[in-house]
């Protein structure tokens, strides 16, 4: 999952990174609104966090520019205390939450977790689509009631193509969504994982969870149960 943060204090804005990171996302980092728009454009972003407060374009104007281009993509808004006005503009612009400052970053994770998950159509953190069950909490894995152990790149592949549950998926996007732009993005290392993960998932039942597609990508078959 790839996360935007925009941020104008460095510190506030590094340590949020590395939590981030240390949570399984792909982080871009932007310190102010030119460098949001940036990442804005250029990246396939699962979600945004915005500081209102920025040095250039204010937050506000970010969201409204964004939402203009066409992008749908869930934005928590970070706002000064006592500013409610702003909450309201936030929202009023496009935002979908907004947090006070200061905050505890455990709630930002799970604000943030929970706004990617809505997106996708899913209301719990445990995305169940039988006979695999993934807690996007702890991040276990269960087929039917055998928990199953995945490499971090395995987990954060399935955890993606589970919250997009009945769309084909492009091995471009899925790379574009598990690694920053620094990494190597081979497509045959993609292969590789998810060919793992069919493995790992081998369910006892004939239809595999986890469709390949080929020459389009992949799919992780959409039956959700509640
Ligand atoms: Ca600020």
């Amino acid at each position: 999952m790839r996360v935007l943060i925009v941020e104008d204090e460095q510190a506030l804005l590094e340590s949020l990174g590395r939590q981030f990171e240390a949570a399984g996302f792909v982080v871009d980092l932007a310190r102010d609104g030119r460098e949001a728009l940036y990442y804005g454009e250029e990246f396939p972003l699962d979600v945004a966090i915005i500081d209102l407060g920025l040095p250039d374009i204010s937050g506000m104007d970010v969201i409204a520019r964004l939402r203009a281009d066409g992008k749908s993509l869930p934005i928590l808004v970070l706002t000064a205390r006592g500013r409610w006005q702003d909450k309201v503009s936030g929202l009023e612009a496009g935002a979908d939450d907004y947090l006070v400052k200061p905050f505890q970053p455990e709630e930002l994770m799970a604000r943030v977790k929970a706004l990617v998950r809505r997106a996708g159509g899913w209301s719990s953190p445990v995305l169940r689509c039988p006979p695999v069950t993934l807690d996007m909490a702890t991040q276990q894995v269960w087929v039917n009631d055998n928990e199953v152990t995945l490499t971090t790149y395995e987990y954060r592949s399935l955890e993606y193509l589970m919250l997009n549950a009945g769309k084909v998926v492009s091995k471009a996007e899925l790379t574009e969504h598990l690694y920053a732009d620094d990494d190597d993005r081979d497509s045959n290392v993609i292969e590789v994982f998810i060919g793992r993960l069919r493995r790992k998932l081998d369910p006892a039942n004939a239809v595999h969870p986890l469709e390949t597609l080929r020459g389009r990508g992949y799919r992780f078959r959409l039956q959700r149960a509640a």
